[in-house]
């Protein structure tokens, strides 16, 4: 079998190709060339039937949205709700986090029950078996490791975070370095506790050929987490994440060479002056590869209002050159998210992500801006709420504060003063 970097190498069009292409109103041949640079990737495992993703240069920005079940709160018919809300509300991916009750199962039924691109963190799953299997965390063996992996991947995962740039010499670096907030990867701190407990390698980096086995296999997209990655204002931008973004960098060449897509994560919680410089710092140690930020968080202060947060540093991360922007809800930091939360993250991300498009790929967001602003001036109720990123709410106050009025000229923000209407008064006068 051939994965879709292997086919771009020898600049085979394939039709995964042909398809992004046209999703995102692009010659094939500029997709097949991105591909085969590794600035694209196809997301999909060749184990399901899913229209593929295209991430990265030149496409729009893409959305993501985490679910999952926790210890705590277990339910996993709400899951599937907030699998099927997100994918609802535009999320482009869902990454299924889940640490509670059968995880085996629930992916499975994340997989059979939606109809984009499902990413997971294998390590979650191995540090649980290794805590029920061996009493801890720490134990998790390198079979445990893999045997997760390769059962995500046979069941259809089409992209795995793997926190493989953590190794002995950069948990030491951490160690010694003053950070107010640690490590707040869960990934990366139960392969971290590992390392400090056994001595050993982290088998995500030691056993690196293996792991891309697995991946070319069923054409996995490797998303390389960034487990050191800094957890507040304070720590952003320090010497652990650098260098475990070095580490990174040389991940990306050796999965390249061997037919491997792969993504590179990015941080977290980043103060507004510093994100541009990492989005160009991972553009350039990675050689271009799609970078996905996690928010990012442009202050700590703001608890229950984290999505807005987000946002904001997204919005910003994309126009510099972020390609994939994870959501963050408002329950970021006090608790697991409700659908409603679900639905609210994935929209105003969308919001972050289509800002960057209008400066990114304005030849294909700005018509919807011109459409929406075409019926703002003609008092096109139902053509604005069609056109909303959230038709639902538009509709709900809409209906709450002017009820009755589906042909009103104005709303009931100016009433009589509405600027547009008493403009159109005159103007129509003058015909
Ligand atoms: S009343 Fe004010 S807010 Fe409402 S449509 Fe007119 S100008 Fe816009």
């Amino acid at each position: 079998m051939t994965t879709q970097l292997e086919y771009a190498k020898r600049r085979t069009i394939t039709e995964e190709m042909k398809e992004i292409a046209s999703a995102e109103r692009l010659s094939p041949e500029y997709v097949m060339r991105g591909v085969a640079q590794g600035r694209i990737v196809v997301v999909r495992n060749l184990e399901r039937e899913i229209p593929p993703l295209g991430i990265g240069e030149g496409l729009k920005i893409k959305v993501n949205a985490n679910i999952g079940t926790s210890k705590d709160i277990c339910d996993v018919e709400r899951e599937l709700e907030k699998a099927r809300v997100a994918q609802e509300a535009g999320s482009d991916t869902l990454m299924d986090l889940s640490t509670g009750g059968d995880i085996d199962a629930i992916r499975r039924r994340i997989l059979r029950e939606t109809s984009i691109p499902l990413g997971t963190v294998p390590i979650y799953q191995a540090a649980i078996e290794a805590q029920e299997k061996h009493g801890a965390i720490v134990d998790m063996t390198e079979d445990d490791i893999f045997n997760v992996i390769e059962r995500n991947a046979r069941d259809g995962v089409d992209f795995i975070t793997v926190h493989c740039g953590i190794n002995r010499e950069s948990v030491e670096r951490v160690t010694r370095h003053k950070r107010l907030m640690g490590i707040v990867s869960r990934g990366g701190t139960f392969l971290t506790a590992r390392i400090l407990h056994t001595g050993e390698e982290n088998p995500l980096y030691e056993n690196y050929d293996y792991l891309l086995e697995i991946a070319r296999e069923h054409d996995m997209t490797l998303s390389l987490g960034d487990g050191l990655r800094p957890g507040c204002i304070h720590d952003a931008t320090d010497g652990p994440q650098i260098q475990e973004l070095l580490t990174i960098g040389e991940l990306v060449d050796r999965a390249r060479d061997v037919g491997v897509q792969t993504i590179v994560e990015g941080p977290g919680h980043i103060p507004l002056d510093q994100i541009e410089a990492n989005v160009r710092l991972e553009k350039s140690v990675c050689k271009g590869a799609p970078f996905y930020v996690l928010g990012p968080l442009v202050t700590d202060i703001a608890p229950g209002y984290d999505h807005i947060v987000g946002a904001i540093g997204g919005a910003i991360a994309a126009m510099a050159g972020a390609d994939y922007l994870c959501y963050v809800t408002p329950t970021e930091h006090i608790g697991l998210p409700d659908v409603e939360d679900v639905r609210e993250g994935v929209i105003v991300t969308r919001i972050a992500a289509h800002a960057a498009d209008l400066v990114r790929r304005r030849d294909v967001a700005a018509e919807w801006d011109y459409e929406m602003s075409k019926a703002r001036s003609e008092f096109d109720w139902g053509k604005q709420i069609s056109l909303a990123l959230n038709p639902r709410k538009a509709r709900r106050i809409r209906e709450e504060r002017s009820p009755g009025k589906p042909n009103e000229e104005g709303c009931s923000m100016c009433g009589d003063f509405c600027a547009i209407k008493i403009l159109k008064q005159y103007t129509r006068a003058e015909h």
